[in-house]
C-alpha cells in the first residue's frame, strides 16, 4: 500500500494544476493518467488561448501544456503514473489502480477527480460510416500524430471546438467545405468565426446534417435548412462532429457522489461546493468532469481543488484560493449558460451575467456589417490599429501588449477601444491577439499589416493574393515586410490599393 496526501485522477490541465498547487504546499501527490503523456486535450491545442495575461492568454495550448508538464517533472513531491488507470475508491479510503498492467493499492488523504469529458455523437442516417469522426479524434490525428483525416471535410457544430478545428484543418491544407450549425447564431467566439470566414469557409446557420452519403466510406453529406427544409448536398470524405462534450463521470458514480443532470454543464455533473468538494468525504472534482467549460476555467478549478484539499490537510489557508474564485467569476461574467448551470448547483446564487448584445449579421455569418467596421475606423490617423473584436469575451492580451497604452478595456470581458492619438502602428497587438482580430492599416503607405499562420510564409517582395473578410479575392499585390514571430503568428505587411484597404484581411501565397 502506498500512502499519499493527495491522489489525482486525470493528467489534463485541471489535474496537473491540482498537482502543482498541492506540491507547492509540500504535500505528497500521486498523479494518474491513463495515456502515455500528461497534458490531456492541451497537447492538441495549437491555437492561442483567450483569458487574461495572468492565465497564459495569447499562448498556444501546446506551449501551456509543455510548461505545465515541465513544472510537474521538476517537482519531487509529485509521482506521475502514466499508462495507469484508477479502478475504484472504497469506503476504507483505499484506491485501486492498474499501474502498467499491475494492480496496486494507494491510501491518499484526499482525492481529486479530473477525468475530463467525452464527445457527444449525433443521430443522423449513416452516422456509422467510416469517415465520420469526432472533433477530438481529428485533432489527435492531425496535431498529435501528424496524420490528415481526409481531403475534404464538413464540420458539424460552430462552437469554439468546431471553429478552431476547422481553422486548424485549413492550416494543414484540408479543404473545409463548410460548418453546419443548427442554431440561428454561431455558437463559438465570433473572432474565431471571422477567422474561418476569411479563409472562404461558409457557415450554414439554421442547418443540420440529415444523412452521410457513401457506401463503404463517406463521400458526402446532405444538410437541411431547419426552417425551410431545403436540402443541400455537399461532397466530402470526412464528416467531423463538434457537437459538444459530456463530463466523464464513471468514477464519480462508482463512489456514489450525488449527481445532478444539468444540460448547461454538459449532462450529469457531481454536486459540489464552491471549493470543488463533492458530497463524498475527502473527494474533490475539477475541470470538465465537474461541468464543461473552457480549458482556462479547468486550470483554475484544478488549482482551487488542489489548494483547498491541501488546506484541509495542513490547515494553512492560501489566499490564492479567494483570488481564483474571483478570477473564475470574471471569466464567467459573460457565460450565461455556465452560470445558469452553476445556479442549479446552488452556486453563484446572486451572480448577474453581463447581457450579450445581438450582433446581427456578425452573429449569423461571422462577417461584420459594413457600418460596424466604419464605426471603428479612426478618422484622423494615417497609420492605426483596427480591432475587429465586437463581442464581450474574456480576453485582454491586446491591452498589455501595447507600448503606448493606446488600447483600453473596461474589464476582462469588455470591448477593446483604441485611442488613435496614442497608436504608433507598431503591430504588437496584431501578434498577440488570439482571435487574429487586429490589423494595422497605413493609409499613406497604402498597406495592411495582418497576422498570418499558414505555410509557406511569403518573402518580402513576393506577389500574393489579397482576400476580404469572406475569402473573396480582391487583388494581387506585393509583400512589403515580413516579421517572423517566435510563436508562429507571423506579421505580413502587404501593399493594398486605396479602395481595398479597409477590406483586405487575409492573403494567399500563390504557389
Ligand atoms: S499597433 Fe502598437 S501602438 Fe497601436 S494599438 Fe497596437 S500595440 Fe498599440
Ligand atoms: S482584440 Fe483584444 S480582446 Fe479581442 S480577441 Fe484580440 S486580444 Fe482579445
Amino acid at each position: 500500500m502506498k500512502n499519499y496526501d493527495i491522489l489525482i485522477i486525470g493528467g489534463g490541465p485541471a489535474g496537473i494544476s491540482s498537482a502543482l498547487a498541492a506540491a507547492k504546499l509540500n504535500l505528497k501527490v500521486a498523479l494518474f493518467e491513463e495515456k502515455e503523456i500528461l497534458g490531456g486535450q492541451l497537447v492538441k491545442q495549437t491555437h492561442k488561448f483567450f483569458g487574461s495575461k495572468d492565465e497564459s492568454a495569447g499562448t498556444r495550448g501546446i506551449y501551456i501544456a509543455q510548461k505545465l508538464i515541465n513544472e510537474v517533472n521538476n517537482k519531487d513531491k509529485i509521482d506521475v503514473f502514466l499508462n495507469s488507470m484508477v479502478l475504484g475508491y472504497y469506503e476504507d479510503g483505499v484506491v485501486t489502480a492498474l499501474v502498467k498492467e499491475k494492480m496496486e493499492k494507494f491510501k491518499p488523504k484526499k482525492i481529486i477527480i479530473a477525468t475530463g469529458a467525452f464527445e457527444k455523437s449525433l443521430p443522423f442516417e449513416n452516422n456509422d460510416l467510416p469517415g465520420v469522426f469526432g472533433a477530438g479524434a481529428v485533432q489527435t490525428l492531425m496535431n498529435v500524430y501528424g496524420i490528415l483525416p481526409g481531403k475534404e471535410i464538413l464540420m458539424i457544430g460552430s462552437g469554439n471546438i468546431g471553429l478552431i478545428v476547422s481553422y486548424q484543418l485549413a492550416q494543414v491544407g484540408v479543404k473545409v467545405k463548410g460548418i453546419v450549425e443548427i442554431s440561428e447564431k454561431i455558437g463559438g467566439y465570433l473572432v474565431h468565426a471571422s477567422k474561418v470566414r476569411r479563409l472562404g469557409i461558409p457557415i450554414y446557420t439554421k442547418h443540420t446534417i440529415v444523412k452521410a452519403l457513401g457506401d463503404r466510406k463517406v463521400k458526402g453529406a446532405i444538410i437541411e435548412n431547419v426552417e425551410t427544409k431545403e436540402k443541400k448536398e455537399i461532397s466530402c470524405d470526412v464528416i467531423c462532429l463538434a457537437t459538444g462534450l459530456m463530463p466523464l463521470s464513471d468514477i464519480l458514480n462508482q463512489i456514489n457522489c450525488k449527481m445532478k443532470y444539468i444540460p448547461e454543464l454538459g449532462g450529469y455533473v457531481p454536486v459540489r461546493d464552491e471549493n470543488m468538494k463533492t458530497t463524498v468525504e475527502n473527494v474533490f472534482v475539477a475541470g470538465d468532469s465537474s461541468g464543461i467549460e473552457e480549458a482556462t476555467a479547468a486550470m483554475l478549478e484544478g488549482e482551487l481543488a488542489g489548494l483547498y484539499a491541501s488546506y484541509e490537510i495542513t490547515n494553512t489557508f492560501d489566499k490564492r484560493i479567494n483570488e481564483i474564485k474571483e478570477h473564475l467569476k470574471e471569466l464567467r461574467k459573460t457565460s450565461s449558460k455556465v452560470v445558469s448551470g452553476l445556479k442549479k448547483l446552488n452556486l453563484y446564487k446572486d451572480f448577474i451575467v453581463d447581457s450579450q448584445k445581438d450582433l446581427g449579421k456578425l452573429h449569423r455569418t461571422g462577417v461584420p456589417e459594413k457600418e460596424m467596421i466604419e464605426n471603428i475606423i479612426p478618422k484622423d490617423s494615417n497609420r492605426f490599429a483596427i480591432m475587429e473584436c465586437f463581442q464581450n469575451i474574456p480576453c485582454n492580451p491586446c491591452v498589455a501588449s501595447c507600448p503606448t497604452n493606446a488600447i483600453s478595456m473596461d474589464s476582462l470581458n469588455g470591448i477593446p477601444k483604441l485611442d488613435e492619438k496614442k497608436c504608433i502602428g507598431c503591430g504588437n497587438c496584431v501578434a498577440v491577439c488570439p482571435g487574429l482580430a487586429i490589423f494595422v492599416v497605413d493609409k499613406k503607405k497604402e498597406s495592411v499589416l495582418l497576422p498570418y499562420e499558414f505555410l509557406p510564409v511569403p518573402e518580402k517582395g513576393e506577389m500574393v493574393e489579397i482576400m476580404d473578410r469572406e475569402g473573396n479575392f480582391l487583388e494581387k499585390n506585393i509583400v512589403l515586410n515580413v516579421r517572423k514571430m517566435k510563436d508562429k503568428t507571423n506579421l505580413i505587411e502587404v501593399k493594398v490599393s486605396k479602395e481595398n484597404i479597409n477590406n483586405a484581411r487575409h492573403i494567399r501565397v500563390v504557389i
